[in-house]
């Protein structure tokens, strides 16, 4: 069951196309702000509810990173790697057709799991609309991904939390759960800034070097033998153990939960980013807090992505991305951080923040937040 509440969502859609076995759902949560944004999801086992939860999140990410942008999510339900490539782009030409009534005006897609840029160009030209979805290809107008604008945006919003808690970023220790796309940029930016990598870490486990790690080095380890693992100058750690390195700060890029309640004790960094979506509950991040640990929420650090798409709608350039991105995420991670305080922590202040920039705008929502705080 889908949760209504006093701010949404506006519009479920449930589509079916027999012919070619399309089956989706497209949840538009809140559009006070502009247009529901939000990617699409491609597995077997996506369902209204998943999507409702995804859809919402989007609502407060774009309205704390200040874009004209409201909330929603789309799911398709179908197994990507069982589909042959014509099965699969016929299930998104029939997805897209089935959505012409409500993009652009009311819902922009992106992708997400299972969807990539060629699947972008086919739902813009089914939908006939090219502001109907970002992440299109290059020529299309597209920004690509490898522009690195979620870890730019990470970097920082690393750069002014380090401030706010008197770290100096020059000489200061850090590691970066993830070295993908979130990761290995948030990673390039942070050592050009002078703090030095100590661990690393993807799918094969984890590196440690307490003197520091090269990154061009763990860059090439990667792309030529697949993991950072590979690289000879650290020791091999598990890749859960990167939470335990002593280490100033820790940036999240891989997977949720990655920290638990019984994994505060053992945390050393006293700053941690993150670049991930839920690397943690927000009562670890209570706990966090609570032990002196800042915490920077996901959807206040890794807004970079969402500010790139909102660049590629309005049709401007990489130049302008970059600009924008650290424009937005230093003036809200100053904010958010600045309006935490003893009881209250970064992922509260930035929800407050978010919630009262929606109502603000809202002519439907209807709901006195604070009695069921989001989260
Ligand atoms: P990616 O696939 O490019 O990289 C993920 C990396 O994590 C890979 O190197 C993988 O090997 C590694 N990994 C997988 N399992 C791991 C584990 N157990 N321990 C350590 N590393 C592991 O993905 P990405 O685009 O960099 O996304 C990373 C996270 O950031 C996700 O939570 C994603 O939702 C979030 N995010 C990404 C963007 C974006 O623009 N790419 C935007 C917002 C949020």
């Amino acid at each position: 069951m889908v949760d209504f509440d006093g701010f949404g969502p506006e519009k479920i859609i449930q589509v079916y196309h027999p012919k070619t076995g399309m089956r989706g759902v497209v949840v538009i949560d809140n559009t006070a702000l502009g247009p529901g944004k939000g990617g699409i999801r491609m597995t077997p086992t996506v369902d209204m509810e998943e999507v409702a939860k995804l859809a919402r999140a989007m609502t407060w990410k774009c309205a704390l990173a200040e874009i004209p942008f409201g909330g929603a999510k789309s799911g398709i339900m179908a197994d990507s790697k069982k589909l042959s490539p014509v099965e699969k782009k016929n299930i998104v030409i029939a997805f897209s057709e089935a959505l012409r009534h409500v993009c652009p005006e009311m819902y922009v897609a992106a992708p997400d799991m299972y969807m990539a840029e060629e699947e972008m160009r086919l739902f813009a030209e089914a939908n006939g609309s090219m502001k109907s979805v970002t992440g299109k290809p290059k020529d299309m107008g597209g920004i690509p991904h490898e522009l690195g604008s979620t870890g730019f945006g990470v970097f920082h919003s690393t750069k002014v939390a380090a401030e706010h808690i008197g770290l100096d970023l020059e000489g200061a220790t850090f590691a970066v759960e993830g070295f993908g796309n979130v990761g290995e940029f948030a990673a390039k930016f942070l050592t050009e800034a002078g703090a030095k990598l100590v661990a690393t870490s993807d799918s094969r486990g984890c590196i440690y070097n307490k003197d520091g790690l090269d990154f061009n080095k763990i860059k090439e380890t990667k792309e030529k033998l697949g993991s950072v693992t590979n690289y000879t100058r650290g020791s091999v750690l598990s890749n859960k153990e990167i939470i335990k390195v002593d280490v100033d700060i820790l940036v999240t890029a891989a997977i949720p939960n990655l920290v638990l309640a019984g994994d505060v004790d053992s945390v050393k960094a006293k700053l941690i980013v993150e670049g991930s979506n839920i690397p943690m509950a927000p009562q670890v991040e209570m706990l966090l807090h609570r032990k002196g640990v800042m915490v920077v929420p996901d959807f206040v650090a890794n807004a970079g992505g969402v500010i790139s798409s909102y660049i590629e709608y309005i049709g401007g350039t990489e130049q302008e991305m970059f600009k924008m991105v650290e424009k937005k995420l230093v003036r809200n991670t100053k904010l958010v951080l600045e309006s935490s305080s003893k009881d209250t922590t970064p992922r509260d202040a930035a929800m407050d923040i978010a919630v009262n920039r929606v109502l603000k705008e809202c002519k439907i929502c209807s709901v006195d937040y604070k009695k069921q705080r989001h989260h």
